[in-house]
């Protein structure tokens, strides 16, 4: 791997950090997005106009089920919320917010910025691309190498004029099954890594064998797996065998949604997001494996409902409700702050 200007940094939407100033970080974040791309309309005539309510006491309760059919929900567009809400998780002593925006979901450069002085937090900015769902046409033709060619220009110019610098691939979007515009968007990515020692962040579609397909694909085109995250592990990975088979990858394994705590799951309805009690189980069970150094917390705030002032859980919830439950469970205080501090700053620092 070529050493690059930033190695041993962290790059963050002010310019590169010492990774020892990160503090506390949520590696899977959305301070802005726009997520319409998942949006699925509910059926019937007579439920049809819920998708164009916006988000009230009234329909929150529906929308906590259905969270991807109203599109007010999928829409963090407002940096003041975005402010506020970023706020409770400095006050709780949070220090970094990874916010994997990627191209496709809105990233908003500038505005990342704005909150990071606004709010005092160190941001991370994402880069690469999300979904096929949401590529340019152009990417059919185009090669790895073509598309690898911006994603650099983001992490070492930054982004267009702006001078905001990509610090994370990623979320590279993967879908099940895996599509050829989406294997050279990770091809990309990787390709983007060699070069510049970023850190690489996957989304991978809900598939118990896919993430495991992404990272010997990651191995084989060249990419680090101990610089590259799996995300999305929870909802993904049901089987201890599996989770153990991806832990032996070496790869970090992102544990992001805390707080989405309705199992009914409207993107994989013959599936189910597991709750908080769920995840801990997981990652009890890699800290037994001897895998605590791989595991990365995060809330992948994504929609309104998630935030407190549209009756959610905020950005506070891992550090002031879920540490004590770890707590309570018999997870030491050493490995509480491996998994919010010291694994998040080995990640993030470019090698
Ligand atoms: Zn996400």
């Amino acid at each position: 791997m070529a050493t690059s200007p930033i190695a041993g940094k962290a790059m963050t939407v002010l310019g590169p950090v010492d990774p020892g100033t990160l503090g506390p970080a949520m590696t899977h974040e959305h301070l802005l997005i726009d997520f319409r791309v998942v949006f699925q309309p509910p059926e019937g005539a007579s439920q049809a106009g819920l998708a164009l309510e916006k988000l009230s006491l009234e329909n929150l309760g529906w929308i906590r089920h259905n969270w991807n059919s109203s599109l007010d929900n999928l829409m963090l567009l407002d940096e003041e919320v975005a402010i506020s809400e970023a706020r409770h998780f400095f006050n709780a002593g949070g220090g970094t917010i990874v916010d994997v925006t990627s191209n496709g979901l809105g990233r908003d450069p500038l505005a990342l910025a704005r909150i990071s002085r606004a709010t005092g937090l160190n941001v991370v900015m994402g880069g690469g691309h999300y979904v096929g769902a949401t590529h340019p046409p152009e990417f059919e033709s185009a090669s790895a190498e073509e598309i690898a060619e911006e994603i650099i220009r983001d992490i070492e110019d930054g982004v267009g004029n702006t001078g905001v610098r990509t610090g994370i691939i990623g979320e590279v979007g993967v879908s099940a099954p895996w599509t050829e515009t989406e294997r050279k968007t990770v091809q990309a990515a990787v390709i983007a890594q060699v070069q510049t020692g970023a850190p690489v962040l996957i989304h991978p579609g809900r598939d118990e064998a896919l993430p495991l397909q992404i990272l010997e694909a990651v191995a084989e085109w060249g990419g680090e797996l101990s610089h590259t995250v799996m995300g999305h592990i929870e909802r993904t990975i049901y089987s201890r065998d599996a989770l153990k088979r991806l832990a032996e990858t070496g790869a970090f394994l992102n544990f992001d949604l805390f707080g989405h705590d309705s199992s009914y799951y409207p993107l994989a309805p013959h599936s189910y997001m597991p709750n908080d009690a769920q995840r801990l189980d997981q990652i009890m069970f890699l800290i037994d494996q001897g895998h605590i150094d791989q595991v990365l917390l995060a809330h992948d705030v994504c929609s309104k409902h998630r935030l407190k002032q549209y009756g959610g859980h905020g950005w506070d919830h891992i550090i002031a409700r879920v540490v004590p439950q770890m707590l309570a469970r018999g997870i030491s205080r050493g490995h509480i702050d491996q998994m919010l501090i010291d694994n998040p700053r080995r990640m993030l620092t470019f090698a």
